[in-house]
C-alpha cells in the first residue's frame, strides 16, 4: 500500500454541491452532524449487515452516534471492520470488570472549577463542549457528567478567571466532548477570552472532528485559529489507517498546509489496531500528510470497555517493531494515564528499545 493516500479535496455532497477547503460552509458540517446515524439497525443496514438485537442493551447511557462521512470509510458486509468496531454498541459493554471504573483517570479530583481540569504543570484542560460528533465505545469520558459542563459563554468565566489568575498556565487544552462542536462564533468568543490572557502562549484543541466530520475543517476555521495572539496546535484522534482517507485526508492536509501544527493520538484497541502492521499503516498515512503521531494510549479502564483492552506487553512489542520500520519521528509515545501522576506515564522502558 502506498504511504501517500489519495486525497480527494472536492467531495460531492448529496445536494450535488461540491465542497472542499474554503467552499464547505459551516451549515454543511452542521447539516452533516444532524444527518449522523443514531440507530444501530440503520448503520448495519447501510453496511449490508444483518441487525443485532443484543446490541440495543448497550444503548441506554451512551447511544450510538456516527456521521455518514465516517461510515463511508467502513467496508461493506464486514462486521469486524475496524471503524465499525469503534462505534457499534456491543452487549459486552453492559458487563462489569474488575478494575474498570466510571472515572478511571481521576477527572473528578482534578477539577479546579466546573469545566477546568488541571493535572499537569503549565497546562490546563478546559471542557469546551459537552458533545462529540461520534460516540467511541471505548471512550473514558463515556461516563463523564457532561450535563454539568459549561454550555454558555458566561459558564466559561470561572474557568477563564482561574486561568487568568494563574500565570504558570502557558497552555490551554480545549477538550470535551469535542471543542470543534462549537460553531465559529462561539469559538471566536472563547478564543478572544483566551487571547486576553497574556501568559497563555498556546491553545491546543483535542478534537476528533477532522477525522469523523472533515467538513468541519473550513477555510474560515483555519483562518480563525491562525488569527490569534497564541499559537494554535491541533491534536486529532484516529486509530486506524482506513480513517485517514477521502475527505478526512483532505481536511488534515488543509490543517497542515495552513500552517497549524497537527498531531495524532490513538488508543490501542483490541481487534482494531492491535498489530505492528496496523500501527505502521496508520503512522505512514498520518506522516504522509504531515500529521505527526503523538501518543498511543493504553486504554483507560472505564466501565464497559474491558473488551477493548490489550496488554501493555503487546503495546511495547508493537512500538519496538515500529522503531525498526519507521523513522523516529513517526513512532508515537506509548503512554497510559495514571491518576495522580505528574504527566502521562511512558510505558516503553529504555531497556526494551
Ligand atoms: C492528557 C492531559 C493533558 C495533556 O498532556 P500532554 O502530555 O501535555 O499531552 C493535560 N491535561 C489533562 C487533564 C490531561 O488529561
Ligand atoms: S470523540 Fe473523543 S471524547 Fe468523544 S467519544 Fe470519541 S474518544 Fe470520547
Amino acid at each position: 500500500m502506498s504511504a501517500l493516500p489519495e486525497v480527494n479535496p472536492a467531495i460531492t455532497e448529496p445536494s450535488g454541491k461540491v465542497t472542499g477547503h474554503g467552499n464547505a460552509s459551516s451549515e454543511s458540517w452542521q447539516r452533516q452532524l444532524a444527518d449522523a446515524v443514531r440507530d444501530p439497525c440503520r448503520l448495519l443496514d447501510v453496511l449490508g449487515l444483518p441487525p443485532d438485537p443484543k446490541g440495543r442493551e448497550a444503548l441506554t447511557n451512551f447511544p450510538l452516534l456516527v456521521p455518514q462521512s465516517f461510515i463511508r470509510r467502513m467496508q461493506r458486509e464486514n462486521r469486524s471492520d475496524p471503524l465499525l468496531l469503534q462505534v457499534l454498541p456491543r452487549p459486552e459493554e453492559t458487563l462489569s470488570a474488575a478494575g474498570f471504573l466510571a472515572d478511571p483517570v481521576g477527572d473528578t479530583a482534578a477539577a479546579k472549577v466546573p469545566g477546568l481540569l488541571q493535572k499537569y504543570e503549565g497546562r490546563a484542560l478546559l471542557i469546551a463542549a459537552g458533545a462529540c460528533a461520534v460516540h467511541c465505545r471505548y471512550c473514558f469520558r463515556r461516563e463523564f457528567p457532561y450535563h454539568t459542563t459549561p454550555r454558555r459563554l458566561q459558564d466559561w468565566l470561572p474557568a477563564i478567571d482561574t486561568i487568568a489568575a494563574d500565570a504558570s498556565i502557558h497552555e490551554v487544552i480545549l477538550s470535551g466532548g469535542d471543542p470543534l462542536m462549537l460553531n465559529d462564533d462561539r469559538l471566536s468568543e472563547l478564543f478572544a477570552l483566551l487571547g486576553d490572557i497574556s501568559h497563555v502562549e498556546r491553545v491546543r484543541l483535542h478534537t476528533r472532528l477532522p477525522i469523523v466530520l472533515p467538513a468541519r475543517v473550513t477555510k474560515e476555521l483555519t483562518a480563525l485559529l491562525l488569527n490569534q495572539p497564541w499559537q494554535p496546535i491541533v491534536v486529532v484522534h484516529a486509530n486506524h489507517a482506513h480513517e485517514i482517507a477521502d475527505d478526512c485526508a483532505g481536511a488534515l492536509q488543509n490543517l497542515v498546509r495552513s500552517g497549524i501544527p497537527t498531531l495524532n493520538q490513538a488508543v490501542l484497541l483490541k481487534e482494531i489496531n492491535d498489530s505492528a502492521d496496523a500501527q505502521e499503516q496508520l503512522c505512514r498515512r498520518l506522516t504522509g500528510l504531515g500529521v505527526m503521531p503523538y501518543y498511543l494510549h493504553q486504554l483507560d479502564r472505564v466501565n464497559g470497555a474491558a473488551h477493548f483492552e490489550c496488554t501493555e506487553e503487546l503495546g511495547r512489542a508493537i512500538i519496538r517493531e515500529l522503531r525498526k520500520r519507521l523513522p523516529g519521528y513517526a513512532v508515537p509515545r506509548f503512554v497510559r494515564e495514571v491518576p495522580g501522576a505528574p504527566s502521562k506515564t511512558p510505558l516503553e522502558s529504555d531497556s526494551v528499545r
